[in-house]
């Protein structure tokens, strides 16, 4: 079943094109990551994928409707979304962020009942944060606060999540951590998740399908193997590199190398 269809998709900022005749399809259950260069587009898309940016040109179709016309509440009962620049507000505990993951299934102005109750504690123990649950989440680290917002798209029950760059600011501990409890929900519940990932040697070993940017543009899209070839990627992040394949996944890696 097709989840997204994008199809002829571009944006332009004032006069900038940053997407530009972008087309690909996204297939349920998939985890697709999309790689590219700073400024390549990649933000954009998600945000017009979702809906939160309204695109210049082309259409996003969600199970077969344009997302234009899907409410907002419905969509976010569906798909939960990491932003890149999305930590929530300072002043809030982790687990009235984590609660907040309900607020799309809720009636305006109910509280949460006791399911919401029970799978907001549930999430918080499945992702370390019980002991912490009271903790504003102006006191915690980076990667605590990025698994803070997973918890909050966890709770929220998604069919699909879609995290822009959820690593950047990690350390490797921290950030084995985020994708190893992404990859387990994608497992367990067969949810599709859709990454934005600036690391290519994670992309290697979380995503399945990729697409490629370049410029705003479709530079490659296909199987993890296909897209990750030593020549394409050189040239798109124009740099030297040696792909080397990992010695226990089997997936490729890149190593920089200086001339
Ligand atoms: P990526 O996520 O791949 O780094 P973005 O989608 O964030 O790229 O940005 C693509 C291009 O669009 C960049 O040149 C960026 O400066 C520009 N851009 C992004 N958001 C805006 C905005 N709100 N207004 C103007 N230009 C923007
Ligand atoms: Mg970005």
């Amino acid at each position: 079943m097709k989840l997204f269809e994008v199809v002829k998709a571009g944006h332009d900022f004032g006069n900038a094109p940053v997407l530009r005749d972008v087309s690909f399809e996204i297939e349920e259950g998939e985890s697709f990551g999309i790689i590219g260069p700073n400024g390549s587009g990649k933000s954009t898309l998600i945000k017009g994928m979702t809906g939160l940016l309204s695109l210049t040109r082309g259409e996003v179709r969600y199970r077969g409707r344009p997302v234009k016309a899907i409410a907002k509440k419905e969509l976010a009962r569906q798909i939960a979304v990491l932003e890149q620049e999305g930590t929530p507000a300072l002043t809030f505990s982790v687990e009235e962020i984590v609660a907040m993951g309900r607020y799309p299934w809720l009636k305006p102005l109910a509280d949460l009942s006791l399911r919401d109750q029970g799978l907001v504690r549930n999430v918080l123990k499945s992702l370390g944060l019980w002991e912490i649950r009271t903790q504003s989440i102006a006191t915690l680290s980076g990667g605590q606060r990025q698994l803070v917002s997973l918890a909050r798209a966890m709770a929220q029950e998604p069919q699909v999540l879609i995290l822009d760059e959820p690593t950047t600011y990690l350390d490797i501990g921290h950030q084995t951590l985020v994708m190893e409890h992404v990859r387990r929900w994608h497992a367990e519940q067969g949810i599709t998740v859709i990454m934005v990932l600036h690391d290519l040697n994670l992309a290697a070993q979380y995503c399945t399908k990729l697409l490629l940017l370049e410029d705003g543009q479709v530079r490659s899209c296909g199987d993890m193997s296909e897209v990750l070839k030593e020549g394409i990627i050189s040239k798109v992040y124009h740099t030297d590199l040696i792909m080397i394949e990992h010695p226990v996944l089997g997936v490729p890696q890149f190593l920089l190398t200086s001339k």
